[in-house]
C-alpha cells in the first residue's frame, strides 16, 4: 500500500479563506475583526518561528492582531500584570502565551491567569474539564486540528483503535480526549510503556507526538493504518522532521501527514478558529 497525503497545508489554506469570509461578513454586520493577543518572552528560535506564523495567518485572515515581545530577564509578576490587561481589554479576544517560556516563570500559573474565554490555545483547566467532559468550548489546537485532519479522511472513527504516543498536555492527553469524544478505542503511551510494537501494531490510528526524530517505522504499524505525525524536530542538517519515518510508514499506512505541512500548518488554523470562535462567544453575551 502506498499512503495518501493528508495535507495539512492545503486544509489550512482552505480554512483561513473561509474565516476570511466570515471576518470580511462580520465587517460588513458592523461587528469587529476578532483580535489576538501574542506573547513571546526570551529569545527561543523555535518559538519566534511559531509566533512569526501566527502572526501572519491573523493578518491574512484580517484578524486584529497584538504583539509582545518582552526580554527573557521579564518577571513572573510582570508576565501577569500583562494578562490581566489584556484580560479586561475588550478588543483583545485571545490570549496565546507561547511556551515554553523561562524557568523562572511558573507556565501553569500563567495558563490559569488567562480569562477561559480568551484561552485560545485551550490549555487552562476549565477547557480541558469541558473537553474531558465531552461538553467542549474551545479546543487544545494541535489536538483540535489532528481532528479536523481525521475528518478530512472521510473515514467513519466511531470504534477505531486510536494509539498516541506521547502523553503531553498540550498534544498527548488532549488528542485522546478529543478521539474518545469521536468514539474510538484509545490507548496513551509514554516513555514508561512496555512493549509500545503491540499497540502500535493493533492501531487503526497513530498519532505521534515524541518529539524524536523517525521514532515510529513502517514495519511496526498496521497495514492501513492512518498515520498522524506530529513531532516537528530540526535535524543537524536544518532540514525538518517528524516522529514517523515517513518513507516506510507510508509503504504501509491508508493515510499519512507529512512533516513539514501536515499538523503544524493546522494548529495554527485552529489557533484562528478558537479566536473567532471567542469572538462570537463575547457578541453572544453583550
Ligand atoms: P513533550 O516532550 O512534552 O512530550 C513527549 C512525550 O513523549 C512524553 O509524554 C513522553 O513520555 C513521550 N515519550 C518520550 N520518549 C518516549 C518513548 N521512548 N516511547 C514512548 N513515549 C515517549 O513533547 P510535546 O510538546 O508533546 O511535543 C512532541 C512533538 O510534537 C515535538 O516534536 C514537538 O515539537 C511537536 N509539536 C508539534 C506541534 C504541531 O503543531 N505540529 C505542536 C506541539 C508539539
Amino acid at each position: 500500500m502506498t499512503a495518501k497525503i493528508l495535507d495539512g497545508k492545503a486544509l489550512a489554506s482552505r480554512i483561513r479563506q473561509s474565516l476570511k469570509e466570515k471576518v470580511d461578513l462580520r465587517a460588513a454586520q458592523g461587528l469587529k475583526a476578532p483580535g489576538l493577543a501574542v506573547i513571546l518572552v526570551g529569545h527561543n528560535p523555535a518559538s519566534e518561528v511559531y509566533v512569526r506564523n501566527k502572526r501572519n495567518a491573523c493578518k491574512e485572515v484580517g484578524f486584529h492582531s497584538v504583539s509582545h515581545n518582552l526580554s527573557k530577564e521579564t518577571s513572573e509578576k510582570e508576565l501577569l500584570s500583562l494578562i490581566d490587561e489584556l484580560n479586561r481589554d475588550s478588543s483583545v479576544n485571545g490570549i496565546l502565551v507561547q511556551l515554553p517560556l523561562p524557568g523562572h516563570i511558573d507556565e501553569n500559573k500563567v495558563t490559569e491567569s488567562i480569562f477561559p474565554e480568551k484561552d485560545v490555545d485551550g490549555f487552562h483547566p476549565y477547557n480541558i474539564g469541558r473537553l474531558t467532559l465531552k461538553m467542549p468550548l474551545l479546543r487544545p489546537c494541535t489536538p483540535k486540528g489532528i481532528m479536523t485532519l481525521l475528518n478530512e479522511t472521510g473515514i467513519d472513527l466511531i470504534g477505531k483503535e486510536a494509539v498516541i504516543v506521547g502523553a503531553s498536555n498540550i498534544v498527548g492527553r488532549p488528542a485522546a480526549l478529543e478521539l474518545l469524544m469521536a468514539r474510538c478505542t484509545v490507548t496513551v503511551c509514554h516513555s514508561k510503556t512496555g512493549n509500545l510494537d503491540a499497540h502500535l501494531k493493533r492501531a487503526d490510528i497513530i498519532v505521534a507526538a515524541v518529539g524524536i526524530p523517525g521514532f515510529i517505522r513502517g514495519e511496526q504499524i498496521k497495514e492501513g493504518a492512518i498515520i498522524i505525525d506530529v513531532g516537528i524536530n530540526r535535524l543537524e542538517s536544518g532540514k525538518l522532521a517528524g516522529d514517523v519515518d515517513f518513507d516506510s510508514a507510508s509503504q504501509r499506512a491508508s493515510w499519512i501527514t507529512p512533516v513539514p505541512g501536515g499538523v503544524g500548518p493546522m494548529t495554527v488554523a485552529s489557533l484562528l478558529e478558537n479566536t473567532l470562535q471567542a469572538a462570537e462567544l463575547l457578541d453572544q453575551k453583550t
